[in-house]
């Protein structure tokens, strides 16, 4: 398995490009005995495969694209795309689980069907609702689904996971301001939309403060701001972007409703005028109460109670294998990448790899999850 990571570390694809990837998926998935289809949801490959006579079936999904970020390693396997890296481990991911779909053909210790999802473009591009969109689970249905992902910082032999949300929902926004330019030494013939930008970027901070519950949670960022391009002319427009996170639909929506009724009241006082454009990118990751017990069971039972944290911190990060969970119960665990040296660097960094000693666990944990969820009779 560290030999397949390292070769897709090596020869990686950004999102909807992984056709290397997903052809080396295809064949070994075939080479095993695997039914394979491919070109779901664009590059995404499905591997079927079955055991028994029972018709419950289990999908398992690892995500297959690199970043589009430049690779700071020197090691020999470093990606020899420039301006690209597995940067957030989904070599990993991909080698983890074809090490579960190999182990699972040639032992067949379940009864059922079992659905390996190898999905394209989880960095932000909408690769998981490609595959949904495609038809994924009316051609490949699955009485549940399950994912994981790396996570730098635990320990490797460590799973942590919690039932309910998991991670939030990711909204971006773009909001353009336009005013009167002018004179920058006549105000008084303009309206300047810097002035009205400001007041709305202060105004955006008592959202979480002061309208979403205190025991509920979210994030406003303004990470933009666009404006003028000389030191005597007031600019006609100014443009402000950045993202919001909510761990439920009604916050995000209630932030929505709140940033657009703040942006154009404050804009009509100034004699401006603001529009509001907001775009759901992820919805939060919500895990099944059911199948979070089930996968931290089979993970107690490899790695003993002792490492399993069950009630893990939710994360603000966003993963868009929400919007498979929103279509089949299932769960999303994470898989400890290992501390300091040795797994610890975080993910997005140019220096972070994704810590080969950590392959076992993810493979093993989605293989035992299918051996639970389809026990032979
Ligand atoms: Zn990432
Ligand atoms: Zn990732």
């Amino acid at each position: 398995m560290t030999a397949w990571r390292r070769d897709f570390h090596a020869h990686l694809e950004a999102g909807f490009e992984e056709h290397r990837t997903s052809a080396l998926v295809a064949e070994r998935l075939a080479a095993w005995g695997i039914e394979v289809h491919r070109g779901i949801g664009g590059t995404g490959v499905v591997g079927v495969l079955r055991s028994g006579r029972g018709n419950l079936a289990v999908g398992l999904r690892a995500d297959t694209d690199a970043l589009e970020m430049p690779e700071a390693n020197d090691f020999p396997y470093r990606s020899t795309i420039p301006g690209k890296m597995h940067g957030c481990g989904h070599d990993g991911h991909t080698t983890m689980l074809l090490g579960a779909a190999r182990y699972l053909a040639e032992t067949k210790n379940f009864d059922g069907i079992v659905h390996f999802i190898f999905q394209p473009a989880e960095e932000g591009q909408g690769g998981a609702q490609a595959m949904v969109a495609d038809g994924l689970f009316e051609r490949f249905p699955c009485d549940s689904v399950y994912g994981l992902h790396n996570q730098p910082g635990m320990a490797v032999g460590h799973y942590g996971i919690r039932a309910g949300a998991m991670m939030a929902g990711c909204g971006f926004f773009d909001l353009d301001i336009h005013g009167r330019g002018g004179h920058g030494a006549r105000p008084e013939s303009t309206v300047n939309p810097v002035v009205c930008g400001a007041a709305v970027v202060s105004a955006f901070q008592s959202i979480v403060a002061r309208n979403v519950a205190p025991n509920d949670t979210a994030v406003v960022s303004v990470t933009g701001f666009t404006a003028g391009t000389a030191y005597n002319v007031i600019p006609e427009r100014v443009s402000l972007r950045g993202t919001v996170r909510a761990f439920r639909t009604g916050t995000m929506q209630l932030v929505e409703e709140r940033m657009r009724a703040l942006a154009t009241s404050i804009a009509s006082g100034f004699g401006a005028t603001a529009e509001l454009a907001f775009r759901e990118v992820t919805v939060p990751v919500v895990n099944g109460a059911a199948q979070t017990a089930l996968i931290a069971d089979a993970a107690a039972a490899m790695v003993g109670e002792a490492h399993v944290d069950r009630q893990r911190i939710p994360a603000m990060g966003s993963e868009d294998f929400s919007y498979m969970l929103a279509e089949r119960p299932g769960a999303y665990i994470l898989v400890g990448n290992g501390t300091g040296e040795a797994g610890g660097c975080e993910v997005h960094n140019p220096r972070y790899d994704l810590n080969d000693a950590a392959i076992p666990y993810g493979a093993g944990i989605l293989a035992a999850v299918v051996e639970k969820e389809l026990p032979r009779g």
